[in-house]
């Protein structure tokens, strides 16, 4: 579709911004959904105060937000979402009357990749590795989501604590626990999901796994790696070596893209526009 007068613009506001693959989805859904939009990568270097305030008065139809600002931007919308609030970051922006109302499409991505998949959470055992921001956000949504148990694996034990606290905290809960990585064998039980949360096997340090022990693996009957550079980790060898499904997080970013996109216009995109966006994903990442 050609750029005219009712060319409505998006894009994605980062520092640094190049390498961001949202341009590619966000244009391909539009041309596949024969909608009239452009969406662009924005470079912002600091003041993204005044980005989002000229944001606002350009009448940018909706925005992602990506490192380093996911939290910051709180400080200048006019609304966030009960989920968003509760994780503390957000990845997108929709305009409303009063300025932008700000969304977490990473989570309910990883959530709808993982239903995609057939795995669901509810009455899960799972295992988090790792205790950063994506861990943290991940181990959120098994406390949303009714999981029946949360282990957080990290190496520094510290961080997995705090995010236990905080989350048993706001749920009310006990489910999450956190734990050495070396501790694994006092786990009971043989049925676990697990959610690779570090950033340890991506591009190009490929031959690692943040848990390397074939005994660990033996506890695992799905692993979810939110790496999807390599397409398989060395995480996701494991888990299939020792009998285990397991998935990549290329489906994760790609459904953080598309309900970022349901919200801005409004649609719902269907399983075969995925499935066909998530090809050409992978062909462009030489995957
Ligand atoms: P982060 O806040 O920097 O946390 C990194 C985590 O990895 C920490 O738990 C850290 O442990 C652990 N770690 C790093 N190096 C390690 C090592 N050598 N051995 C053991 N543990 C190690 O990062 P993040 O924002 O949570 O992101 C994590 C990964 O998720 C990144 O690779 C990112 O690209 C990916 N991601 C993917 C998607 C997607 O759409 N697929 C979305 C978001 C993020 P310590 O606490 O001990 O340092």
């Amino acid at each position: 579709m050609g750029i005219n007068g009712h060319t409505k613009t998006l894009g994605v506001i980062g520092r640094p911004i190049a390498h961001t693959l949202s341009p590619f989805i966000h244009n391909l859904l539009a041309e596949m959904l024969g909608h009239n939009l452009v969406y662009v990568p924005f470079l912002v270097e600091d003041d993204l105060g005044s980005a989002i305030k000229g944001a606002n008065a350009l009448n940018i139809a909706g925005l992602n937000i990506t490192i380093p600002y996911k939290t910051e931007v709180l400080k200048y919308v006019s609304e966030v979402d009960d989920f968003a609030k509760k994780i503390g970051a957000v990845n997108t922006l929709v305009p409303t009357e009063k300025g932008f109302k700000a969304y977490n499409t990473d989570i309910p991505g990883l959530y709808r990749a993982m239903l995609s998949d057939g795995v669901d959470l509810k009455g899960e055992s799972v295992i988090i590795l790792g205790a950063g921001g994506a861990a943290r956000s991940v181990a959120m949504l098994c406390a949303d989501k009714g999981a029946k148990e949360v282990y957080i694996f990290n190496r520094t034990l510290s961080r997995a604590v705090e995010i236990a606290d905080e989350v048993n905290g706001l749920y009310g809960t006990k489910v999450v626990v956190p734990m050495e990585l070396h501790d694994y064998g006092k786990l009971s039980g043989k049925n676990y999901l697990c959610i690779q949360a570090t950033s340890v096997g991506m591009h190009p340090n490929v031959d690692c796994a943040v848990m390397e022990q074939g005994d660990f693996y033996e506890m695992i009957h799905t692993g979810y790696d939110i790496v999807y550079n390599p397409y398989e980790t060395k995480f996701m060898s494991l888990v299939k070596e020792h009998g285990g499904q397991a998935y990549n997080g290329l489906k994760m970013l790609l459904y953080q893209g598309i309900i970022a996109y349901e919200l801005w216009n409004h649609c719902t995109v269907s399983d075969d526009i995925a499935d066909y966006v998530l090809s050409k994903m992978k062909e462009v990442l030489n995957l």
